[in-house]
């Protein structure tokens, strides 16, 4: 089965600048204006699963992708997780390029 899917949240994710012009757009809409108030009022997903959708892109479930579309205290949080996400790889990557001391362990 094909995924019609009309945007690929995790490609706009990528970069801020992608999502805020993804995110102009659909505040634009009338639509998206009454789905977003229908997904607010909960249930959200939790914190976990969230992550989870982060870290496991290519294995996410429909139902949390569309809920995170629409809601904005989810992608608020999305957000924030993809920005500490993005600041831990740089430190990993800072430490990986930086030789060991002698002496630690
Ligand atoms: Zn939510």
């Amino acid at each position: 089965m094909m995924k019609g899917k009309k945007i690929d949240l995790k490609d706009v994710l990528k970069s801020d600048k992608g999502f805020l012009e993804w995110m102009r757009q659909k505040v634009q809409s009338e639509e998206y204006r009454a789905l977003k108030i229908k997904a607010e009022k909960g249930p959200h997903p939790t914190v976990e699963i969230l992550y989870d959708y982060i870290l496991d892109w290519a294995d996410s479930e429909d139902a949390v992708e569309d809920h995170i579309e629409h809601c904005g205290i989810c992608i608020e949080e999305v957000i924030r997780i993809v920005r500490v996400e993005r600041e831990l790889q740089d430190i990993l990557l800072e430490c990986a390029d930086t030789p060991l001391s002698s002496g630690s362990l």
